[in-house]
């Protein structure tokens, strides 16, 4: 009934929007009812997935890349002639699927949030979106532009953070005082920044008719399931549950590291003197290893990943030219994911490429479903899946199981990771609690100094444990340096959220792995079609925000934390600890 693009990429991979156009113009002109929503809906999804998947090749190809001119020239002309009349026809296809007043089964998720959208617009916001990216741009520009001279060569900031796992403490606070230093002198800038960054949000805010920033925000981020009350009960969890923990890890290595308090610059260098972890030596390695943990978690995972294999899906290895850092995209319309990183052999990397896997598992998973909008899954569940492999792969890092470690590595790299865990909640409670306080006292949040007086209480109430005096205003400002508090506000809790439903998966795989696995699988193969709580549940877990939920992913993570290095041959007694 409707024309349907082939499946061949190499037919539409060429293609310019006038080849597009008369298919668009068959869905937009077809009279649409009962009838024929079901056809409807198919034609429009292929076109979708075919314009995603144009995008997505064409952004993995330049990030192979970044070096060839005619890579960049292909994207850039997608961005320029085909995305904002793909973005114009995919709005009236939604905005006449709406008007229909039909709701086929199965589209109950995605048209709530068409609706929620729709609700939201304003005309007069546009020019404001493009003017907050700019802002967004500006702030990106400051810090970009943030270097030191070290030993010689002028270094960015994130260039200097291996600094801070060098076994010398000295050389360490050099380094971080050098960097705070450098932030500090960006302090006027940044705040000029943010001054423009919040008038702007309270004017769209005011413009949609919100009384605030933060509801105009959570409707935009399709926050339907949870409320800032929610939060404020998640944070209050997380400073009854896990400070005291995250406590107990940092007086454990102040007390390894032998130090009479916990500084800065105390906090990436490794207790026990060890040299970084090698993992790897070549990619071929990497890949066989994390397909052997993949199988024992899940023979279908196995069999996924080497399918990614065999049709060339996987380009790990960092070289020249390569954009920096690693995701997942997904080819919608030849329904298969694309994992891209830049691996060098640390543990890092094996990490990143399980947290990857995860993402593409739910790719593989959900790729049933018929029609486009219910691929797309809210990041509080998304992540749940990739935090999920992470956790679910740790048994098999050792090399008698198929991965990479001695017995004592292993227990390591998953201590590291456990405890990496549990310091990460209240750092999201300090960021998250920053912006409820922000967007709900907008007059006194447009005065820095307040921000900083602000951050500063949050600071104390949720990060006991490092000694920051002395160092006062670098610890204040510590908003100006947390990118998402700038550039996607109140994008964040998500992490949280799902650290801890990944954290739920895990326990249950402690004492049934496939009954755990088997109920993960479930919950991927949903995709978007059902709300939230409802993924978590199908997955063995719960949406929740409660000390009572956290309580025992914490005493698992601590009595796990204790085995492995009670376990590994004594790790604790490996090394004296340093003297100052
Ligand atoms: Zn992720």
């Amino acid at each position: 009934m409707f024309r349907t693009i082939p499946e061949d990429p190499e037919v539409w991979m060429e293609w310019t929007w006038a080849d597009f156009a008369p298919y668009v113009e068959e869905l937009r002109s077809a009279r649409l009812d009962a009838g024929n929503v079901e056809p409807w809906l198919a034609g429009w999804s292929r076109l979708e997935e075919t314009l995603d998947e144009v995008y997505n090749r064409l952004y993995v190809t330049s990030s192979a890349d970044t070096a060839d001119p005619e890579v960049e020239a292909r994207y850039n002309a997608f961005l320029d002639e085909i995305f904002p009349q793909a973005m114009q026809a995919s709005q009236a296809l939604k905005q006449k699927l709406l008007e229909s007043g039909l709701e086929p089964a199965g589209l109950e998720m995605p048209l709530r949030k068409l609706r929620a959208e729709v609700d939201l617009y304003r005309e007069a916001n546009l020019p404001l979106l493009t003017e907050e990216q700019k802002l967004n741009t500006e702030f990106d520009k400051i810090l970009g532009a943030q270097t030191v001279e070290w030993e010689g060569r002028e270094l960015t900031i994130p260039q200097m953070r291996p600094i801070l796992q060098d076994l010398d403490r000295t050389r360490r606070e050099r380094a971080w005082r050098l960097g705070a230093e450098r932030q500090l002198a960006d302090r006027e800038a940044i705040n000029a920044v943010w001054q423009k960054e919040l008038a702007l949000r309270m004017q769209l805010a005011e413009n949609a008719g919100r009384p605030d920033y933060r509801q105009y925000r959570w409707q935009q981020l399709l926050r339907f399931d949870y409320t800032p009350d929610d939060c404020e009960r998640f944070h209050q969890a997380i400073q009854t549950v896990v400070v005291p923990a995250a406590s107990r890890i940092y007086a454990r290595r102040q007390q390894r590291l032998g130090v009479d308090s916990l500084r800065p610059w105390d906090l990436e260098v490794d207790p026990f003197q060890r040299p970084p972890l090698i993992a790897f030596q070549d990619v071929s390695a990497l890949k066989q290893k994390i397909s052997a943990i993949f199988r024992q978690v899940d023979p279908h995972f196995g069999g996924y990943f080497d399918e990614m294999d065999r049709q060339g899906l996987l380009d790990l290895e960092n070289r020249k030219n390569k954009r920096p850092g690693a995701y997942c995209a997904y080819y919608a319309r030849t329904r298969v994911p694309f994992i891209f990183q830049n691996a060098v052999g640390i543990h890092y990397d094996v990490n990143t490429l399980l947290h990857e896997g995860g993402h593409a598992f739910h790719d593989f998973e959900k790729s049933h479903l018929p029609y486009f909008p219910q691929m797309a899954v809210p990041a509080e569940f998304a992540e749940v899946a990739s935090m999920s492999m992470e956790l679910l792969s740790a048994p098999y890092l050792e090399a008698q199981k198929g991965g990479f470690y001695t017995p004592e590595e292993a227990a390591r790299a998953q201590v590291e990771h456990l405890e990496t865990i549990v310091l990460f909640w209240p750092y999201m409670a300090v960021v998250d609690a920053f912006q409820h306080w922000v967007y709900t006292h907008p007059e006194q949040a447009g005065d820095p100094s307040a921000c900083d007086a602000q951050w500063g209480a949050l600071w104390e109430r949720f990060m006991p444990g490092v000694d920051w005096s002395g160092l006062e205003d670098a610890m204040a400002t510590g908003w100006h340096r947390k990118h998402h508090i700038h550039t996607y506000p109140f994008y964040y809790v998500e992490y949280g959220l799902a650290q801890s439903g990944a954290c739920q998966v895990w326990r249950n795989s402690l004492d049934d792995q496939s009954e755990a696995v088997a109920a993960y699988r479930h919950a991927l193969a949903l995709g978007g079609t059902v709300p939230l709580p409802q993924m978590y549940e199908t997955a063995g877990a719960r949406l929740a925000f409660d000390a009572g939920t956290l309580q025992p992913s914490v005493e698992r993570i601590e009595q796990t934390i204790d085995q492995l290095e009670a376990g590994a041959g004594g790790v604790r007694a490996a090394n004296p600890p340093l003297t100052e």
